[in-house]
């Protein structure tokens, strides 16, 4: 069975075969050479001044940044389960929270964002996803934290990248936070967040010096030194210095992007050539996005069933309208290729289409010219 969902994605066997050697213990030189490692390819990918690893799936960071960097009230873009997860995070802490809601399938605007800025000085953060997994949707983050500066520096940009770090290249320049996750395009296990920081939030996670587990504070002066307050997840921080040597193996993180886009694209226009619907009015490259309310858990079921493949459906009033499709992470081309195969192969079982090969067609020329 082919795993095809956007999180988890499938770890590749090198990757694998490294984390399968004997565990070492955390508080040694060999472990602290190995998180070096770790810490400057983070460094180098995300290009900010400061990274976290933390012992926890994503939404671990994504609680630690909004009790870090939210003194006061919070923004929060509400396009899917994601964003908001943010806001349910506000209200278990009792920090005032207002949404800015959305459909799923609409990335937010940076005047909706100014505007309710404007109206409400108390705001102090401003959450967003990169991008919101729930309907594959790219939000303008970069746009947005440019804009949130330039109506006032100190308010904090929190970026929630889990489905968009290793996917394509961040301009972090006005990100005080973007949060990560091993589960995504890093190929690794579930079980490790990662969390970028900029000067400023660096200060103000000193200044501010709250929480115990997740205290970045305590965090960052264990990480300078290359290692951690609590146990490490050890085996999979070996399994990403091997993630960054496959990379580097393979042309560095530049090739990734740039195959990683080039997928993408190819895989959106070939299931739009055999009659499709995108679902999300900006699509991430991270995953592609299918509306298809009649149809969508029958195409689902018959990929699973007849052509060993594993895609997601929806979350909540989705669930059985859409399907997705991972594209983070190293995936070889003919997998890639199955899938639109598999998808026309469904359309003709289903009486929709007959099958011509029109995806695996379109998807070649469009991969390769
Ligand atoms: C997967 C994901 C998360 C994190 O979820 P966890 O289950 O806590 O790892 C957060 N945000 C986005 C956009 C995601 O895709």
């Amino acid at each position: 069975m082919l795993l095809f969902t956007p999180g988890p994605t499938p770890v590749p066997e090198s990757i694998r075969m490294e984390m399968a050697r004997p565990t070492i213990h955390h508080r040694t030189p060999e472990f602290e050479a190995c998180f070096k490692q770790a810490r400057e390819g983070l460094l180098a990918m995300i290009k900010m001044p400061e990274v976290l690893m933390l012992a926890s799936s994503g939404s671990g960071a994504m609680e630690a940044c909004v009790r870090a960097f939210c003194a006061k009230k919070l923004l929060s873009i509400n396009s899917g389960k994601f964003g908001e997860r943010f806001a349910k995070i506000a209200q278990a802490y009792n920090i005032p929270n207002q949404e800015i809601t959305n459909e799923w399938d609409t990335p937010v605007s940076v005047e909706a964002i100014i505007n309710a800025l404007q109206a409400d000085e108390q705001i102090d953060a401003v959450c967003v996803q990169v991008c919101e997994s729930a309907g594959g949707l790219r939000h303008p983050v970069e746009a947005i934290a440019q804009a949130v500066k330039q109506h006032n520096p100190d308010i904090m940009v929190i970026a929630d990248a889990i489905t968009a770090m290793g996917v394509e290249p961040i301009d972090t320049s006005h990100i005080d936070a973007l949060i990560g996750g091993s589960q995504k395009a890093f190929m690794l296990p579930p079980g490790m967040s990662i969390i970028g920081l900029s000067q400023k939030a660096v200060l103000m996670a000193e200044e501010r010096d709250v929480g115990f587990y997740f205290n970045l504070k305590t965090e960052l002066k264990n990480q300078r030194n290359n290692t951690t307050a609590w146990t490490a997840p050890t085996t999979i921080i070996t399994g990403l210095v091997k993630y960054f040597s496959d990379i580097e193996a393979l042309g560095g993180m530049e090739a990734i992007y740039s195959q990683t886009r080039q997928r993408a694209l190819a895989t959106r226009v070939a299931l739009e050539a055999i009659g499709l619907k995108i679902y999300p009015k900006a699509p991430a490259l991270a995953m592609t996005t299918i509306f298809d309310e009649k149809h969508a858990s029958q195409i689902r079921k018959i990929l699973k069933n007849e052509f060993c493949l594993n895609l997601a459906g929806g979350q909540d009033r989705l669930k059985t309208s859409i399907f997705r499709i991972n594209h983070m992470g190293m995936i070889p081309i003919h997998e890639a290729l199955w899938v639109v195969n598999a998808i026309e192969l469904a359309l003709e079982r289903l009486g929709v289409r007959s099958f011509d090969g029109r995806a695996n067609a379109v998807f070649l020329q469009h991969y390769y010219s």
